[in-house]
């Protein structure tokens, strides 16, 4: 998971997104503003203001439209990052959409944590399913916290994981104590988004690994014999369309630990601002 670019809605689609959330907002109570949201959400998100944020989001996506999550299916659902269902004030907020994979999005689903604002403690506020196979009744909004899932449209994914490329290729939490809020966030999201068990992710982020290699010594290659500078640029376009960025930024911030990339990255140096 990287940070996300951030891009702006022109004004007339922000505008759009406010009257959509006064629907919701404009609802009595709670539990009405949780059945507005979900009520209204699976007509709008057809209207017109949509296409422009399904192309912001797909511009901000990995690759060809990778999920941004785990960055290796093909995203195509508008995932709420603070689900709509415990959180219906954010049913329409920019901020809180990405796209993410029906892998990613399946298991999430209305799994939510906070950290108490008073104790710090994790709590889960996911609303409980009365009824297997239904959707949960919501009737209370969820208690006030500081989220724990990492937020990568608002914050650096890569400040709280680590991704291991020498061996197993499954996220690490970066911070070593157990007790830091950085290493429950990391422990959390990994777990929630199922980011080292699931589909093959670590085999396909070793793949990744191998191919970024293969493009940067290639890239090398052709610079040392004067390829023209349309050429390179269509290499560096190559290396940066590819899906699991993760694993070319981890490549560049572990570069001095790893010989053969120090090799690479001495070779290229400007491949280190990619
Ligand atoms: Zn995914």
């Amino acid at each position: 998971m990287i940070q996300l670019e951030n891009l702006s809605l022109s004004s007339s689609t922000s505008r759009s997104l406010r009257q959509y959330q006064a629907e919701v907002d404009g609802e009595p109570d709670f539990p009405s503003r949780v059945a507005k949201a979900k009520k209204i959400w699976p007509s709008k998100k057809q209207n017109k203001p949509f296409e422009e944020i399904k192309t912001k989001l797909t511009t901000m996506c990995a690759g060809a439209k990778r999920c941004c999550y785990c960055e290796d299916s093909a995203a195509d659902e508008i995932e709420h990052i603070f689900p709509k269902n415990i959180y219906p004030e954010k049913t329409f907020v920019w901020e809180n959409y990405l796209y993410a994979c029906g892998p990613c999005n399946g298991p999430k689903n209305d799994n939510f944590a906070v950290f108490d604002l008073q104790n710090g403690a994790l709590m889960d506020v996911t609303p409980p399913r009365n009824m297997p196979g239904k959707p949960p009744q919501v009737l209370t909004p969820p208690k006030a916290g500081d989220p724990v899932l990492i937020n990568p449209r608002k914050e650096n994914p890569l400040d709280f994981l680590f991704l291991d490329l020498k061996d197993t290729f499954h996220f690490i939490e970066w911070e070593d104590d157990e007790t830091t809020r950085s290493y429950k966030r990391a422990e959390y999201t990994i777990e929630l988004l199922k980011l080292n068990t699931r589909d093959l992710l670590p085999q396909a982020r070793s793949e990744a690994y191998g191919d970024y290699k293969a493009r940067l010594a290639h890239y090398i290659i052709r610079k040392n014999n004067g390829a023209p500078a349309s050429e390179l640029a269509k290499m560096k376009r190559g290396i940066l369309s590819k899906q699991h960025p993760t694993v070319w930024a981890e490549m560049k911030r572990q570069q001095d630990k790893i010989s053969e990339l120090k090799a690479l990255f001495d070779q290229a140096p400007e491949a280190l601002e990619w």
